[in-house]
C-alpha cells in the first residue's frame, strides 16, 4: 500500500517509520510512504501555510494554495488514484471495520491539520472522506494519521508475523479479546487459569471465547447490541449467563 502524508511535522513520523510493525511493513515493502511538506509550496519568506480567519476569531486557519500543491504532488508520486482523507476530529469515527476497508485500497492520502483546521474549500474540493480518532480534539492532525496508518497497517497481509496474528485482537469479530498470559505459571498470588495448561487445545479455545464475549458483555455491550449472535456465541453466553463465574478469567469451562 502506497501511503502520501502531507504534513508540516514529516520528522514526527519517525515514531512510527522507525519502530515496530510499521517500520519492518515499510523495510519489507508491504507499505510505501511519501511525505510532502506544505511549506515547500509557500512563496512568502516566512513559508506561511496559515493565515487568519475571515470573520475573525482565535486561531489560524490553514490555506488552500500550499495544502493544495502538495495534494498534487502526491498525487504525481501515487502508483494508482489515492483516496484522500483529512483526518478531523469531525469525521467519521475510525474503527475496525474501517480500517479493514481502507487496507483495500491501493493509494491514501492523509492530510494532517494544525492550527483551527483547514480552509473548507479545500476540504470540500479535494477531499473525499473526513476521519477523526475519537470524540476529542488534537492540536494537530499528525498523531490521528499515525494511529490510522497503524490500524489500517495491520490488515496487509505480510505485515504481522505469526506470532502477533490478528485473529484473535479486540474487535476483529466483533468482540473484545481474551486476556493473555506468559511465564511464570503463578505470579503476584494468580494462577493461570488451569485450562490454559491442560493442551487440550478445544477446551482452550472454548475457554477463550467464552472469556472474551463475557468480557464484551460486561465492558462493551454495545458491540453485541449492534449484530445478530452465531448460535456459538448464544450458546456460550447460554454458559455464562447461568454462572458468570464462568465467563471470568479465572473460571473454568467443564
Ligand atoms: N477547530 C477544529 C475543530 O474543532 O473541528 C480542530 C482543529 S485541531 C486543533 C487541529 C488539527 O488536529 C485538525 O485540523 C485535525 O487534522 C487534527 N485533529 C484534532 N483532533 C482530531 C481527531 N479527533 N481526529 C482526527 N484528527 C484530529
Amino acid at each position: 500500500m502506497w501511503v502520501g502524508i502531507v504534513t508540516i511535522f514529516p520528522e514526527v513520523f519517525r515514531a512510527l517509520t522507525e519502530h515496530g510493525v510499521v517500520s519492518r511493513a515499510i523495510a519489507e515493502g508491504i507499505v510505501e510512504l511519501q511525505f510532502e511538506d506544505p511549506r515547500n509550496h509557500t512563496t512568502d519568506r516566512h513559508q506561511s501555510v496559515d493565515d487568519r480567519p475571515y470573520g475573525g476569531g482565535p486561531g489560524m486557519v490553514m490555506k488552500v494554495a500550499p495544502l493544495m500543491a502538495a495534494i498534487a504532488v502526491l498525487k504525481a508520486g501515487a502508483p494508482a488514484p489515492p483516496k484522500v482523507i483529512y483526518l478531523s476530529p469531525q469525521g467519521r469515527v475510525l474503527d475496525q471495520r474501517k480500517a479493514e476497508a481502507l487496507a483495500r485500497e491501493s493509494a491514501l492520502i492523509l492530510i494532517a491539520g494544525r492550527y483551527e483546521g483547514v480552509d473548507e474549500r479545500l476540504l470540500d474540493r479535494c477531499v473525499d472522506e473526513e476521519i477523526s480518532i475519537g470524540d476529542f480534539v488534537m492540536s494537530g492532525g499528525e498523531l490521528p494519521a499515525m494511529v490510522l496508518l497503524d490500524a489500517v497497517a495491520r490488515h496487509l497481509p505480510g505485515t504481522l508475523g505469526n506470532s502477533e496474528s490478528a485473529v484473535q485482537e479486540s474487535h476483529r469479530a466483533g468482540v473484545l479479546d481474551c486476556p493473555h498470559y506468559t511465564r511464570p505459571e503463578e505470579m503476584l498470588g494468580a494462577r493461570v487459569p488451569a485450562v490454559l495448561l491442560s493442551g487440550d487445545h478445544a477446551s482452550i479455545e472454548r475457554y477463550r471465547r467464552l472469556v472474551a464475549l463475557a468480557r464484551t458483555y460486561e465492558r462493551r455491550p454495545d458491540l453485541l447490541t449492534g449484530r445478530a449472535l452465531t448460535a456459538a456465541e448464544r450458546e456460550l453466553l447460554g454458559v455464562y449467563f447461568a454462572d458468570p463465574r464462568s465467563g471470568r478469567v479465572d473460571g473454568q469451562v467443564e
